[in-house]
């Protein structure tokens, strides 16, 4: 019952895609604390499965995961030196120059890393920036220089090429290892690979890593069962009325638990096994209504996530990611970890 989370999974997930890029080291993404998954469960088994480099997206996030991890653990932060942030112990990537002189103000001697922005707009220096600051930049000895993809998971982009190109054009002398790929960037091949890549969504079940085994598996407990005659509604704003005479399950989470309300008469289902359930009538915050006429006998609880249901087939259904399905689920779960 509740949310289930398999931390095998994650572990086979991980070595899969790190067998996919062998002459790279394979950290792992954590941020958003390990996708809504626990940060605290799945870190630490990673760090005993030989992982020693961490993402986290913000300053605070690292500081938590300290704790949690051994000294040779790496804690490398997304955003970087931001002005009045306590980084002890902790490797901000760093995104601009004015982010890199505030780093060796403040932080002298003290780890760090480079990104480089090579199309995506978003994070890094930009190509004019690097060369400004580049020979002092590697006179301090980065850790490692990293850039990201816009369009990784989808292969035939051409922004692929072109970023790897801007990267390769960037760093090629640098003599600093370097990465580039998160998952889609894995799957693309050794070309962009270099010397650490960076998965988040794939160790989590979720796509572009089609081959990744599920981690998450979620069960919603039934509280009430009833009868409702054809011609009958259910749920706020009549939007759904019976057309048969109907068994209608009522389970116990809603959108305030992550169960985005955009999958109401989104054609999702609940599972009992492999029977499914339709959902019917509006998601509430905290309840759903589940069309049960068809099963001989209601179970205790029916799954959202599951095998039959996988996170990206809930996310096609929201119009969103499967990363967003995972971020969102909420911490009201009874959670269980495998
Ligand atoms: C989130 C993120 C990753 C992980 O991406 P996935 O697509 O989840 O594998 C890697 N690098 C950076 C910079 C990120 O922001």
């Amino acid at each position: 019952m509740g949310l289930q989370i398999d931390i095998p999974a994650v572990l086979a997930n991980h070595a899969a895609l790190a067998a996919k890029a062998p002459g790279a080291r394979a950290a792992a993404v954590v941020k958003a604390d390990a996708y809504g998954l626990g940060a605290t469960r799945v870190a630490p088994a990673l760090y005993a499965a030989g992982v020693r480099e961490f993402f986290v997206a913000l300053a605070h996030e690292g500081r938590a995961m300290r704790a949690h991890l051994p000294e040779d653990a790496q804690i490398n932060i997304l955003s970087g030196h931001m002005e009045g942030e306590d980084l002890a112990g902790l490797t901000p990537v760093l995104n601009s120059p004015a982010q890199f002189f505030r780093d060796r103000a403040m932080r002298p001697g003290g780890r760090f890393a480079i990104q480089l922005d090579t199309g995506m707009n978003r994070l890094g220096m930009e190509a004019a920036e690097w060369a400004a600051i580049r020979d002092e930049a590697l006179a301090a000895r980065p850790a490692f220089i990293m850039s990201h993809l816009a369009c990784a998971d989808e292969p035939d982009h051409p922004a692929n090429a072109a970023q790897l190109a801007a990267f390769r054009a960037m760093t090629d002398e640098c003599g600093v290892p370097r990465s580039l790929a998160a998952t889609g960037g894995i799957l693309l091949g050794p070309d962009y690979h270099f010397d650490l890549v960076r998965p988040g969504i794939g160790l989590y079940g979720g796509l572009p890593f089609a081959q990744a085994q599920p981690v998450v598996r979620l069960s919603l407990r039934v509280i009430q069962t009833r009868d409702v005659k054809a011609g009958e509604m259910v749920g706020y704003g009549a939007s759904w009325h019976a057309s048969r005479d109907s068994r209608i399950a009522t389970v116990d989470a809603g959108y305030a638990d992550g169960v985005l309300r955009a999958l109401s008469s989104s054609g999702v289902s609940l599972f009992a096994g492999d029977a499914a359930c339709p959902v019917v009538g509006r998601v509430s915050m905290d309840l759903i209504t589940v069309d049960v006429t068809d099963l001989p006998e209601v179970p205790d609880a029916l799954d959202l996530i599951c095998p039959q249901q996988p996170i990206d087939r809930l996310a096609d259904l929201a119009g969103t990611i499967g990363y967003e399905i995972l971020t969102s689920l909420r911490q009201r779960y009874q959670r269980t970890y495998l």
